[in-house]
């Protein structure tokens, strides 16, 4: 059958509903998507309902504007969401060895195992979680080259007709990749999507999202918060599993910050709560705790516990689903980048792994105290390397933007670029140089005036 054919079958079949059809507009519409049927291959529309990429290509006009105008201006940039300091020597001894394994008959490696290879499996088991008390078996973990992936694709194993809920602000990646799914209608002005279920966060609430009134099917939760830098207590997340086991709902718990919780009454996995591997998925990542943002190793865990409704109504296995589609569409991650992530769980690695995240946190301490001096109310910045800044006299986030960069010549990440109740604050980054962050807190403390 050719395309001719295929637009005149489209047609015919639009025809015999015709009788069905009563707005004339929508009419003309199927007729008009036959035709194109006809002629060319389509896209997803969904993504055509996408805020395309917003904040930070806006971010990169203002600053690029700013520094041809003032040509002599030290731009120090505290916006960025990644690493900057170099991997832990541990890691990259690792991975030496490694690559030298590949070059061994004897002890090279081809496709290995698509869920990732036993010996990383069974330290992340025993040392992230079972060591917490977290139950999490060394079968149940994925290794994955990402959290930001891994987060998007879960939702293929899932049904179409969930209720989906997010904070705001929310990490973006959580919102588009249910767009690009279909699972939401157009965004409104604020960038709020028809369908999605919004939970705000701000400092009135604590920057914990209040559980729901209405039923919710699927749930994303990120502690430590990117961009709030809040954390959750177990009693907190003991009301969210309570509520989704109440409510056959699935949480979606992102924990790629649980390094830099130093608060010990604080849960740096949603499995340290009683009945949550009935209802939860924890994404795990190696990017923000031994810096491998660029390296990319990162872990899923789906208990076998954890079950869902199929159209039956029968109640099936997450992790056989999830289990087949790594299978299918993944290959695993690199051998000598397992290696590097093994590392992260010897002493050296431990110790090493823990220096880069005190590192960050003391940043962060520096950002908060520094930024208090100079009369701003900050949030986060204690468990997490974001400070969330109040922006003074009611500026809106992005004169805040305009306002620092132009006064001080730094940069931050307007808060409303996450979510419509992230306005009226800025997120702070403590991923960068000791002599940056100085330097940009002296400049905000000594020139900025609230
Ligand atoms: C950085 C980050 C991740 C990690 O993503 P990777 O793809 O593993 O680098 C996950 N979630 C959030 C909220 C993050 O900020």
């Amino acid at each position: 059958m050719d395309q001719f054919d295929a637009g005149v079958n489209c047609i015919n079949r639009q025809l015999m509903n015709y009788q069905q059809v009563s707005q004339p507009s929508i009419t003309v519409s199927y007729f008009s998507a036959c035709l194109q049927k006809s002629t060319m291959a389509t896209v997803n529309d969904n993504y055509l309902k996408l805020k395309a990429g917003y904040l930070f290509p806006e971010i990169a006009r203002r600053v690029n504007a700013f520094a041809q105008a003032n040509p002599d201006a030290k731009i120090i940039r505290l916006g960025i969401g990644d690493v900057t300091e170099p991997l832990p020597e541990a890691c990259r001894t690792a991975m030496i060895k490694a690559v030298e394994d590949m070059g061994d008959r004897s002890s090279f490696k081809g496709y290995g195992p698509e869920q990732g290879y036993a010996w990383l499996r069974e330290k992340i088991a025993a040392q992230d979680f079972q060591a917490r008390g977290a139950a999490v078996d060394a079968d149940e973990i994925f290794i994955s080259d990402g959290s930001k992936c891994d987060t998007g694709n879960i939702l293929e194993i899932f049904g179409k007709n969930n209720t989906i809920a997010v904070t705001d602000p929310v990490y973006p990646v959580y919102v588009d990749t249910n767009v690009m799914a279909g699972n939401t209608g157009d965004a409104n002005e604020k960038g709020e999507y028809a369908g999605l279920v919004y939970l705000p966060v701000t400092a009135e609430n604590n920057f914990t999202a209040e559980i729901p009134a209405q039923k919710v099917d699927l749930i994303y939760l990120c502690f430590p918060n990117n961009p709030t830098g809040a954390t959750a207590t177990k009693e907190h997340l003991q009301e969210w599993v309570n509520y989704a086991k109440a409510n056959g709902s699935i949480i979606f718990f992102d924990a790629a910050y649980e390094a830099f919780i130093t608060d010990p009454t604080i849960p740096h996995s949603i499995y340290e709560i009683e009945g949550a591997r009935d209802c939860a998925i924890e994404f795990r990542s190696f990017s923000k705790n031994a810096g491998f943002t660029g390296t990319r190793c990162a872990l899923t865990v789906v208990p076998k516990t954890l079950t869902a409704k199929a159209a039956d109504g029968s109640n099936v296995e997450l992790w056989k689903l999830w289990n087949r589609r790594q299978s299918t569409k993944f290959n695993g991650v690199s051998y000598i980048v397992q290696r590097g992530a093994e590392a992260v769980y010897s002493p050296e690695g431990q110790a090493q792994t823990k220096a880069l995240v005190s590192f960050y946190l003391e940043n962060a301490k520096i950002i908060r105290e520094q930024l208090t001096n100079a009369g701003l109310s900050v949030y986060g910045g204690v468990n997490a390397p974001y400070v969330w800044v109040k922006t003074p006299n009611g500026l809106s986030s992005w004169e805040f933007f305009d306002k620092l960069l132009q006064t001080v010549n730094v940069v931050g990440t307007p808060g409303s670029g996450f979510g419509a109740a992230g306005e009226g604050y800025f997120r702070i980054s403590a991923f960068n140089s000791r002599e940056n962050v100085e330097e940009a807190m002296k400049r905000i403390t000594e020139k900025f005036k609230v």
